[in-house]
């Protein structure tokens, strides 16, 4: 996703035009949105209307409100230009018009709010929107074998933080994401044939005229995505009260039967280790699905309540039961525990990786993850890396987020031992639960969980 650097001046003098630089009024929401679609996979459209209610729950007025749109940064990625989601209505809970602005090819909205939302009241937004499904390049599309999925197809309001409203533009590396948790009440109607999934869990499923009506509630959840296939094949597993539900589609290279078991059961086993470690898994239902294109591990990926697994022919098996624990650990960190994947992405990539490789001895495998990691964090390009800067300040993410954040972890479990650090590990997920947290919030853990004698391991990590 290239960016313009005049795209980015322009967005920064917008930024300050508009008064949001700075992040010292006490604001803080609660959002609920409610999502009504009708589905074409063939005709390649998705409408729908979306509201969204925003109470406001802090001691502040706020009279606009920032929304991402995070389905318009995978542009910069689509092999066609046709991809897009647009906004084409803005309007109050009556109906009336709403200013609007947008900016960042689609991906940042600035709303002005008709009146003041004052503390404890809730703005209701209506948006009209059209989806126009590009061909699938990394993870957003229709792929060749006719996999859709759709992540972040729909409005999320921005975090206000100590920095003021998040407009940051979008860094080159990394997931990009940074939001509250919020809940949603979605209505899908699609074509008879299709199966559909979502990253909640599902309430109904009305036959009508030829369409297919599903609704899914999705509560706690950071982000919203959609599924939909012709052929998936599907996979049930229960753990303790939660469903593993998963969606395979047989026509993808490498989905074959023992594969779509193998990654069921190391979701499954991962969702029962990680919430003995670190809290109980906090929804009712994970979906587990191929990644709908196979050219590498990295089309792997998580969202909250649903996780997408690259199946790949060639590779060890053991590589996919890796990945599985890695992205079922993003429901931890990521999902329950949120970072800002912008300013601090190692507070999610390198926590699931630390968590992977200990969930992959659990799970009996002699793989040398840790000398893998150790290799790749030593490399000479990153070996004085600090894990803790931007997305787009590490000379190789890969081995400066993951290799390099996981190994700050390793050492540190090393350091002050394994069972008092993950007890740390848990208190901060405790703490932090459904919120979001930084790189401050995990220093203070360890800060308050040693003696003090972890300073050289953190000195060589975390830029302070
Ligand atoms: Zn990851």
């Amino acid at each position: 996703m290239k960016r313009t650097v005049l795209l980015a001046a322009l967005l920064l003098t917008l930024a300050a035009l508009a008064g949001c630089a700075g992040g010292e009024r006490d604001l803080a929401f609660e959002e609920r949105y409610t999502i009504d679609a009708d589905l074409d996979p063939e005709g390649r459209t998705m409408t729908y209307t979306q509201r969204a209610e925003i109470t406001n729950t802090g001691s502040d007025s706020a009279e606009e409100l920032w929304f991402h749109l995070y389905a318009n940064m995978y542009k910069g990625l689509f092999q066609t230009e046709d991809g897009d989601v647009w906004v084409s209505s803005v309007t109050d809970g009556a109906g009336r018009p709403l200013s609007y602005e947008r900016s960042q090819e689609g991906v940042l909205y600035r709303v002005e709010l008709g009146e003041p939302l004052a503390p404890g009241g809730t703005a209701v937004i209506l948006f009209e929107c059209t989806v126009t499904v590009p061909d699938l390049e990394s993870k957003y599309g229709m792929s060749p074998d006719g996999d859709l999925q759709l992540p972040g197809f729909n409005l999320l309001l921005a975090v206000y933080d100590e920095n003021g409203w998040d407009t940051d533009p979008l860094p080159e590396e990394g997931d990009g994401r940074y939001a509250h948790t919020a809940d949603y009440d979605v209505t899908v109607r699609a074509p008879e044939g299709y199966t559909l999934a979502c990253n909640g869990d599902e309430q109904s499923v009305t036959a009508l005229d030829g369409v297919t009506e599903r609704r899914y509630i999705c509560r706690d959840r950071r982000d919203l995505v959609l599924i939909a296939c012709k052929n998936y094949v599907r996979r049930e597993r229960q753990v303790g009260r939660t469903r593993v539900l998963g969606y395979f589609d047989p026509a993808v290279a490498g989905v074959t039967e023992a594969a779509m078991d193998q990654v069921m059961d190391a979701a499954a086993f991962a969702l029962g280790y990680f919430g003995g470690l670190f809290g109980a898994y906090p929804h009712d239902t994970l979906v587990v699905t191929n990644a709908a294109l196979g050219t590498n591990f990295a089309q792997s990926m998580e969202y909250s309540g649903l996780i997408t697994v690259y199946f790949d022919l060639e590779a060890d098996p053991t590589a996919r039961t890796h990945i599985t624990f890695h992205e079922a650990a993003h429901q931890w960190f990521y999902g329950a525990v949120g970072n800002d994947e912008n300013e601090e992405p190692w507070l999610d990539e390198g926590f699931a990786d630390f968590a992977g490789v200990l969930c992959l001895e659990a799970w009996g495998s002699d793989w040398p993850a840790w000398e893998i990691a150790a290799n790749a964090a030593g490399a000479e390009q990153v070996k004085d890396d600090k894990v803790n800067l931007p997305a787009d300040e590490h000379p190789v993410y890969q081995w400066g987020v993951y290799d390099r954040g996981c190994m700050c972890l390793k050492e540190l479990m090393d350091a002050v031992g394994r069972e008092e650090f993950l007890a740390i590990l848990g208190g901060y997920c405790r703490d932090h639960w459904m919120g979001v947290a930084t790189t401050a919030d995990f220093l203070a853990a360890i800060e308050a969980g040693t003696d003090g004698d972890v300073e050289d391991i953190l000195a060589e990590y975390i830029q302070k």
